[in-house]
């Protein structure tokens, strides 16, 4: 449940199971929760919902989920409808991260702005004159899927070289599993395989650990080629980085602003800032709010 100017007031998180009727029942069971927390003199004006894959927002349907793949076709919307009347506004979790970083994240006040979400994969958001461009089949974003090494590794999506498949959480946590069986050195020796994940090499990055900063230095290296495109293309003033990734800190955000202004246009070195998303953990509760806020609102004023 969040206010207007993106204050979180209650908050519910279920554990999910996997067959998608449940998952449904499960969407069904948490906004029932949140509906009783709605105070006297309090207005709820929309609902919103974020998800992994492609969301075609006029069907009101999730498509392609990879990772819950149980959901694929649903009309999510639609079922969500039969049981609560309040307009209903979905979009990709990605996306909606970058309108909750717009209107109260690190992009208040700019009307022009990219956030990527980097997390098990990549996602991303474009801002464009204050709002939110979804391109003809709202794939517009897909950031994970640039090529950033042609015919390089091989992608969640099918294809080789895609960004994902480089400073992903999951790229990195296979790098470093691969550096150790070539016994590499590093504090990562200490845990067990199943416990080494991008959380864990980020800290040693930044303590000094040779292995994890060069795990993260690479994972900077494409994510800022990946940004010096962006900006070549759209000539935008900030792209904010969100995600657990994004906890790789001074390591990681130095090797991504090294790479961006080596790769970009030079005459649009110094023209940009790549910021650290302020959302957190908030981001996809404040995001799937700002669905409401940005195009409930958008929707109102047509109307
Ligand atoms: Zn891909």
């Amino acid at each position: 449940l969040v206010r207007g100017d993106g204050h979180v007031l209650h908050k519910k998180s279920i554990p999910i199971k996997t067959t998608s009727s449940h998952i449904i029942d499960q969407i069904l069971l948490s906004i029932s929760l949140l509906l009783k927390e709605i105070k006297v003199g309090q207005e709820l004006i929309g609902i919103g919902m974020g998800a992994p894959g492609n969301v075609n927002r006029l069907k009101g349907t999730i498509q392609g989920a990879y990772n819950l793949s149980g959901l694929e076709d649903q009309a999510i919307v639609e079922i969500i409808q039969k049981k609560h009347s309040y307009p209903i506004f979905i979009d990709n979790d990605a996306t909606n991260a970058a309108k909750g970083e717009f209107l109260f994240g690190a992009g208040k006040n700019c009307q022009h702005m990219v956030a990527l979400t980097i997390g098990t994969g990549i996602g991303g958001g474009i801002i464009l004159n204050g709002q939110v461009f979804h391109g003809i089949t709202d794939y517009a974003g897909e950031i994970g899927h640039m090529t950033v090494v042609p015919n390089g590794r091989l992608c969640s999506c099918g294809n080789y070289g895609c960004l994902e498949a480089y400073s992903s959480a999951s790229a990195m946590v296979d790098q470093a599993r691969q550096a150790l069986r070539r016994r590499e050195t590093s504090q990562l020796e200490t845990l067990k395989p199943n416990e080494i994940n991008s959380e864990r090499i980020c800290y040693w990055a930044n303590e000094g650990d040779s292995l994890c900063e060069s795990i993260v230095q690479d994972a900077g290296h494409f994510i800022g080629l990946a940004i010096a495109n962006i900006i070549n293309l759209l000539n935008i003033p900030l792209v904010v980085v969100g995600g657990g990734v994004s906890a790789g800190g001074k390591v990681l955000f130095q090797s991504i602003d090294e790479s961006a202004n080596k790769h970009v246009l030079p005459r649009l070195r110094g023209t940009f800032r790549v910021e650290k998303a302020l959302l957190g953990n908030d981001a996809g509760v404040i995001g799937s709010a700002s669905a409401v806020f940005m195009e409930g609102l958008e929707h109102t004023h047509t109307l």
